[in-house]
């Protein structure tokens, strides 16, 4: 292709790098493969797979929900967006208010459960 039109198309783009990725020279290296040192794109373990939380489901609630007192693990345990946790927090309640899981413990049939993630090792720092 003309190196003038391309300039023309690009106008912003130095001439030094239209002419590199314009020439047919085998030494030049390919300029316009795919970065092969980019990192996948973070993402929570409920967007991942695709999961819908729903207050009807009781033994994912439970897996966030600490066994010792009830209380619903923080963002920096679960590794959750910030989407995904607040929705986690709204249908717990929602689960806790119509009698199917309680405020204070964990259902005993749970506890057997595998867990998600390492309580002890925090992903992110917190002020606690
Ligand atoms: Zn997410």
């Amino acid at each position: 292709m003309n190196t003038l039109l391309i300039q023309r198309l690009i106008p912003k783009m130095p001439l030094r790098y239209i002419i590199r990725s314009a020439s047919t020279d085998a030494d030049v290296p390919n300029f316009d493969m795919e970065n092969p040192f980019e990192k996948e794109k973070p993402q929570c373990i409920l967007c991942k797979h695709k999961i819908v939380v729903d207050y009807k489901n009781i033994r994912l609630l439970s897996q966030f929900q600490s066994s010792y007192t009830g209380q619903i693990y923080g963002r920096h345990i679960t590794g959750l967006c910030k989407k995904q946790q607040e929705l986690l927090e709204t249908e717990i309640k929602k689960a806790q208010n119509s009698g199917m899981m309680g405020f204070y413990t964990k259902e005993p049939i749970f506890l057997q459960d595998p867990e998600l993630y390492d309580v002890e090792r925090p992903i992110r720092p917190h002020r606690f």
